[in-house]
């Protein structure tokens, strides 16, 4: 039997046109395939020599063997991770390009996020994150910002840099992971945390572990600031930040009509016990979530302005 090599893929594959941003190892540029224009990707660019130097040669790892094993399945709230390669230089993600952009710049523009569509938004991250949870998947480091908005406003979410993938033998009920200071948020350099220290979980600062709940305290905390337009645990600095966290100060403004099912569902979020916090199944049976048909994906991920 004759095998074929398999065609590898290079940047000359590619027009790239401008850049989408930056993160703190990868530029994001639009690219589109060379012989189809119509093909537009999302190429992250990864410096070897940078990823090296800053120590992240176990980030761009775990992303990538992350979005290989998510990928298969083309669920539509994962982006898609099309081809990886590499040229002496760099490192390239060829992945699906979300023209709208982060869910983060969303919320900017709009302030907050009436009911309707915050129910929308969740209604798709929890669908999202089951599937990633039941590939045995912990993403740890979920906020608006890795969460990016498809031409028709649907969300995929991406960086799973800071994932945790189960192990065959973990027991994957009550997966715990030691995170040995290796969770981005809390990676201490030069004593100022890198990373975003709002949605980090209770459990992850106070026993340094984290869980499924971790990432289900983190949708708690943005379903809030779709409401409110800030996330419920702000400090001045990292450490108030972290206080307040574990020590549940947070408060709703009254400033706009919120209503009383939604607080009810964050406050079931939002325990520092992981043990006594809401799952995602349940949460799919909250009253707020009422009208979501979670047999149907098309409605889950339709536009609620269809
Ligand atoms: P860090 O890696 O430091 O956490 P980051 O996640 O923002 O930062 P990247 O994943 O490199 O870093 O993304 C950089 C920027 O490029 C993002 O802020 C986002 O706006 C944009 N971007 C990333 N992926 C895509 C994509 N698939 N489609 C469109 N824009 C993207």
């Amino acid at each position: 039997m004759s095998s074929y090599a398999l065609k590898k893929h290079s940047p000359h594959d590619y027009i790239f046109k401008q850049e989408l941003g930056h993160g703190s190892y990868s530029t994001v540029y639009k690219a589109v395939d060379k012989k189809n224009l119509k093909k537009c990707f999302a190429i992250k660019v990864c410096s070897k020599r940078h990823i090296i130097k800053e120590n992240k040669v176990k980030y761009v790892t775990i992303e990538k063997n992350v979005l290989n094993s998510l990928g298969r399945e083309n669920h539509p709230g994962i982006i898609k991770l099309y081809y990886t390669f590499h040229d002496q230089d760099n490192l390239y993600f060829v992945l699906s390009y979300a023209i709208n952009g982060e869910l983060l710049q969303l919320l900017h523009k709009m302030k907050t996020f009436n009911e309707v569509w915050s129910i929308h938004f969740c209604a798709q991250i929890i669908d999202a994150l089951e599937f990633i949870h039941s590939k045995g998947i912990i993403h740890r480091d979920l906020k608006p910002e890795n969460i990016l908005l498809d031409k028709n406003s649907n969300l995929m979410i991406t960086d799973f840099g800071a994932a945790y993938i189960q192990k065959n033998n973990d027991n994957k009920e009550n997966i715990t992971t030691k995170s040995n200071g290796s969770h981005p948020c809390l990676v201490n350099t030069n004593s100022s945390f890198v990373g975003t220290a709002e949605y980090v979980s209770p459990e992850l600062l106070l026993y340094n572990h984290s869980g499924y709940g971790s990432d289900i305290w983190a949708l708690g905390c943005m379903i809030f600031q779709f409401l409110e337009g800030l996330p419920p645990f702000r400090g001045e600095n990292e450490l108030k930040t972290f206080e307040k966290i574990v020590a549940l100060e947070y408060k709703w403004s009254d400033q706009f009509k919120i209503s009383s099912l939604v607080k009810d569902l964050v406050r079931k979020i939002l325990t520092v016990n992981p043990q006594d916090r809401i799952t995602l199944s349940e949460i799919k049976k909250h009253s707020w979530l009422n009208l979501v048909d979670w047999d149907n994906k098309q409605k889950i991920w339709s536009s609620v302005w269809n």
